[in-house]
């Protein structure tokens, strides 16, 4: 059994849709579950209405909403013209579906306050949307699919905007719902990204999570691969929508997909990786434009033998704090005050370096980060530097590639360099430059290893 993950880009219109039905119905009477997002942009509009409605802007909201409800109802149209009880059932549904929005819309509006819940429950109908007229698009190509709403098995705790999977749970819901929607079915159909507590309230994964949901299910189902379908035809040398001489990598290991992924590359959502590594299930990464070029094998760190840089990842826009104490001179203890702060507003740092009396760190979102500066200057003194890069060099055994320092560095030597983080692993060379800098820097770096 497979797990096919299908991105916004690879449904976002009638089209797309028909191109992933043939790619899905390639692999019958092989068992799939397929993942959808929703239609590339929804969940950005679905966004941005949450925040017009909470800020009174009721007709800026709805205007959006009319023409969320356009774009889903003509796909449809397009998708299921042929079948009439299809189409009106598909139409009925979507019809139904907004206007609960529109009532939402409403609601928030009248009290302007958007919680959380509330957010991830608007988020949720992006993916309701998409499977709902892709399951239907499949049995009107006459595929055996069912249909299954993940918020009944992809279990968070209540973090509404970026829940914590319940692993136990989702281990003990996946596979009852596989035999039972599997008995006369070759497909089952969900959606990626939403999610729900143990209790039924909506949440999400946090945005790009339909990854995670593909690799969740995967882990919990034993698949036997773990298929991500985007708009490149796999993880590229770096990001090809910044750079225009990318590769695609033909073969990568676990940790240097998740270690390129957390430090940036956004075709693979940061978590994805962990759980395929739990039952060492490979990951492919295909391209939906171009079904049958070979895209990447993700697949255990022992299986991937070459050395040396593999790609380059980046996070344009990030913050370094820097924090000087002399109390830190010769006592114990200033790390662990330092990160308890961090952890208390749930902020994760990304990079750190520090000398005698200076840590420098660097994270990704202003969040909390008021709060997080107030209380340490208490002990210490803070400054902010803003409109910084964070680039991050990721291959195999980078500590043992002599010379290596010496060509990164070398090729970027007329830019200036705020903070460099290596040896905390084998695969990672990190460090910071000024954001207005990146895209030479990249494309130096770019040069030097893969031109
Ligand atoms: P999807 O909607 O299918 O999840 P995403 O937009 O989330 O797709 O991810 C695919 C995008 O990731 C690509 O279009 C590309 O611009 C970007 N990307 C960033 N880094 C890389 C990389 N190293 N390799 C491939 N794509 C990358
Ligand atoms: N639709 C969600 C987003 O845009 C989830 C995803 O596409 O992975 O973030
Ligand atoms: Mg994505």
């Amino acid at each position: 059994m497979i797990i096919m993950k299908f991105g916004g880009t690879s449904v976002r219109d009638s089209d797309a849709v028909e191109r992933l039905i043939t790619i899905v119905s390639e692999k019958t009477p092989q068992k799939a579950v397929v993942v959808v997002s929703a239609l590339s942009g929804v969940t950005d509009t679905l966004t941005q209405i949450a925040q017009h409605s909470s800020n009174g802007h009721v007709e800026d909201a709805l205007r959006l909403t009319a023409q969320l409800e356009e774009r889903h109802l003509e796909m449809t149209e397009k998708l299921l013209s042929g079948n009439k009880d299809l189409l009106t059932q598909v139409r009925d549904t979507i019809i139904h579906l907004f206007a609960r929005l529109n009532e939402m819309v409403r609601v928030i509006s009248i009290l302007e306050e958007l919680s959380d819940m509330s957010m991830a429950k608007i988020l949720s109908y992006g993916e309701i949307l998409s499977s709902t007229i892709i399951h239907k698009a499949m049995l009107n190509y006459g595929l055996k699919c069912a249909f299954a709403d993940a918020r009944n098995f992809i279990v968070t705790d209540s973090r509404y905007l970026k829940g914590e999977p319940q692993i136990n749970v989702i281990c003990r819901k996946v596979p009852e719902l596989l035999t039972r929607e599997f008995e006369g079915n070759d497909i089952i159909i969900t959606q990626g990204f939403i999610s729900a507590t143990i209790d039924g309230t909506a949440t999400t994964l946090g945005r790009g999570g339909s990854d995670y949901t593909a690799a969740l299910i995967g882990m919990a189902a034993d698949a036997t691969e773990i298929q991500i379908w985007t708009d490149v035809d796999g993880v590229h040398t770096t990001d090809p929508g910044k750079v225009s001489k990318t590769k695609s990598i033909p073969v990568m290991s676990f940790s240097e997909a998740a270690e390129l992924s957390f430090f940036g590359a956004k075709v693979l959502h940061p978590a994805t990786i962990q759980p395929a590594i739990e039952k060492n299930i490979p990951v492919r990464v295909l391209n939906s434009m171009e079904p049958h070029k070979k895209g990447t094998l993700i697949r255990s760190d022992n299986e991937v033998s070459e050395n040396g840089v593999r790609a380059i990842s980046f996070k344009e826009n990030i913050i370094v704090i820097n924090v000087f104490s002399m109390k830190m001179l010769n006592s114990f203890g200033f790390l662990t005050r330092l990160f308890e702060i961090f952890g208390k507003y749930g902020t994760s740092v990304d990079l750190i370096s520090t000398s005698e009396v200076n840590v420098s760190l660097t994270v990704n979102s202003d969040n909390n980060l008021e709060a997080i500066i107030s209380e340490i200057s208490l002990f210490a003194v803070v400054s902010v530097s803003r409109d910084k890069s964070q680039v991050s060099v990721v291959g195999k055994n980078l500590k043992e590639t002599k010379g290596l320092g010496k060509r990164i560095f070398g090729a970027i030597s007329d830019h200036n360099i705020t903070m460099i983080s290596q040896g905390a692993s084998d695969i990672n060379i990190s460090f910071v430059v000024n954001r207005s800098d990146l895209a030479e820097v990249v494309s130096s770096l770019h040069k030097e290893f893969f031109e």
